[in-house]
């Protein structure tokens, strides 16, 4: 008698691949490992209460919130300012103050930063 072995296993339909979950970054727009982005997500700005938002580097993954996902790549942060990807993935309205993800890429070099204007 042969028993013949229906596999179960259907290749490529898995809901995660091996490596685990995979994000598509703002900048570049590939997707990639979630492992291997950077997690950036909104908080609050400087001056609570006024509604501005800024955007942060969540490195523990931990922040509660919506968040979105970039490469740990100055291209892909530079395309994503350029895009403006930050406000929009993370439903900020206006642009958001960046500065905290832009620092964490020291050799970036200069970058047109909208920053928040704050002479009032
Ligand atoms: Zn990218």
């Amino acid at each position: 008698m042969i028993q013949r072995e229906t596999s179960a296993r259907m290749p490529g339909s898995a809901p995660t691949p091996a490596g685990g979950p995979v994000r598509t970054c703002i900048g570049c727009r590939k997707r990639g490992l979630a492992v291997e982005l950077l997690r950036v997500v909104a908080v609050d700005g400087d001056e609570p209460g006024n509604g501005a938002r800024a955007v942060t580097v969540d490195a523990a993954r931990t922040l509660p919130g919506r968040g979105a996902w970039l490469h740990p790549d100055p291209e892909c942060v530079r395309a994503a300012i350029r895009r403006r990807a930050f406000g929009r993935a993370l439903r900020i309205t206006g642009s958001p103050d960046i500065t905290a993800v832009v620092d964490r890429f020291p050799d970036m070099g200069a970058v047109d930063v909208p920053r928040q204007r704050k002479n009032r």
